[in-house]
């Protein structure tokens, strides 16, 4: 089953061909016979590589640099890992990486008015109308991550002192764009792991009596990421607008790998993570909003320089000019026609996540912590009756399930983790959904548990 000599002789047949690449790079319009002796040679080495791929026998190990290594982890292993599944790149977006890869590789076309999503070559302008249009919003942007993306609407919605009301089981990066910008956080107590409107008037109600001013955002997340549970959006966006405060949505959950429509949802501002859920590399992120809005947080510059009188044009404060201006956003966009189909596909996902908790319940003393049935990818389970039972007596104590899982190609879980944990299957084959459920079963009666 190894196929770890076959993917290392992979990366070493791509890393010749960068090798390659670099004497053209380092060369005068026309190579030189001994550049065209070393294009030569390395395109030898290339074929010798190639066979022993051919052949299967495959290759060692090559470092990129001292001991920097491959990362082969996608290609060696079916990764269940919950941060990871929604944010592996498509080969569109492989191919833009080793394209764009050059530092301000997006600016060679940078014409006047001088703003990234400005730039019409290659066609970022267009991207981020589709972006937006994708989003249900009016106006987009791409920044360095969903965090970023908090950040731009927090700073410039609130001033010290002020309330924004966030879900009990927002991301911290959600508290922390709160406390940068000097406000106060109030958290919504949840109900079964689920947030809803009414949480929300009541906790809007109490602001309000105790502070005598209302908030001045509300956040949520689509989905959490302790859960992958989905909330109240709706109910939530109605009770926002009864009181006339703006609703952000965190969608670094569901932006790039599920149906979202903000206006739909009722809310006015949404944000997404490229490295989550988009299959871009990081950081990567969008933030959308409606006309309404996008005045006030893509406001532009109107400093000057005292001495030299300068000013910056429509350069936009909270992006700081430029956000993504290399190889990031190259990779959102290689991957953007794969990600606006796949959203479409969300139901399949959701039927592979279910047939997954279903066989993985079937272990006696496993349980699924999240709703159910599942409307993600993303569960919270708990395997302290079945699995942390065996780490109890096992030599290698909870590692011994990782080890199991490793063995059959399967990564992900934090390692040594027996009690509750998360895993997220999203993009997994059913062939592949079949193998990891199977698995679970295949150890659960190796170890003498009961399985259902
Ligand atoms: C991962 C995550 C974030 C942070 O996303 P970045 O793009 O890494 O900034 C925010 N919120 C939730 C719910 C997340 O799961």
């Amino acid at each position: 089953m190894d196929k770890s000599s076959q993917i290392y002789a992979l990366f070493d047949a791509l890393y010749t061909l960068e090798d390659i690449r670099e004497v053209y790079r380092t060369s005068l319009p026309v190579l030189n016979p001994e550049e065209g002796l070393e294009v030569h040679d390395k395109l030898q080495k290339l074929k010798n590589i190639l066979e022993s791929l051919e052949s299967g026998r495959g290759s060692q190990k090559t470092y990129i640099v001292n001991s920097l290594e491959p990362r082969i982890r996608e290609e060696a292993y079916i990764n269940i890992q919950p941060i990871q599944a929604g944010g592996r790149l498509t080969p569109e977006a492989r191919k833009a990486l080793i394209s764009y890869a050059d530092g301000y590789s997006v600016c060679d076309q940078c014409l006047s008015p001088f703003r990234l999503d400005k730039i019409r070559k290659p066609p970022l302008d267009q991207f981020h109308q589709e972006l937006a249009k994708f989003l249900g919003m009016d106006e987009a942007r791409v920044v360095p991550g969903a965090r970023r993306g908090f950040q731009v609407v927090v700073n410039s919605l609130v001033e010290r002192g002020d309330v924004v009301i966030l879900s009990s089981l927002a991301h911290y990066t959600e508290f922390l764009a709160i406390e940068q910008a000097g406000g106060v956080a109030r958290e919504v107590p949840s109900e079964n792991n689920v947030v809803t409107g009414e949480g929300y008037r009541q906790t809007i109600e109490e602001v309000k009596k105790e502070t005598g001013s209302l908030p001045v955002l509300l956040m949520v997340d689509h989905f959490d990421y302790m859960y992958g549970n989905e909330h109240d959006i709706r109910g939530i966006g109605e009770v926002a607008s009864e009181y006339g405060i703006p609703v952000l949505l965190n969608g670094a959950y569901s932006v790039g790998i599920l149906p979202v429509n903000a206006k739909e949802l009722g809310v006015d501002f949404v944000v997404g993570s490229g490295h989550k859920s988009m299959a871009s590399a990081a950081p990567s992120g969008v933030v959308a909003t409606t006309e309404e809005w996008a005045e006030r947080v893509f406001r532009t510059t109107g400093i000057s320089g005292d001495v030299t009188g300068r000013t910056f044009g429509i350069k936009e404060v909270e992006m700081l000019g430029c956000t993504l201006m290399g190889v990031t956003v190259m990779t959102m966009m290689a991957s953007f026609p794969h990600v606006k189909d796949r959203v479409l596909a969300w139901d399949e996902e959701v039927k592979k996540s279910n047939y997954f908790v279903n066989q993985f319940e079937r272990v006696s003393g496993s349980k699924v912590l999240s709703e159910t049935p599942r409307a993600h990818t993303l569960s919270r389970v708990d395997t302290s009756g079945s699995f942390d039972r065996v780490a109890k007596t096992h030599k290698r104590r909870g590692y011994f399930f990782s080890d199991e899982l490793k063995k059959r190609g399967i990564v992900g879980p934090f390692a040594g983790a027996t009690r509750t944990w998360k895993l997220n299957v999203y993009g997994l084959t059913w062939d592949q959904i079949k193998w990891v459920s199977n698995a679970f079963l295949e150890i659960a009666q190796q170890y003498n548990l009961d399985v259902g």
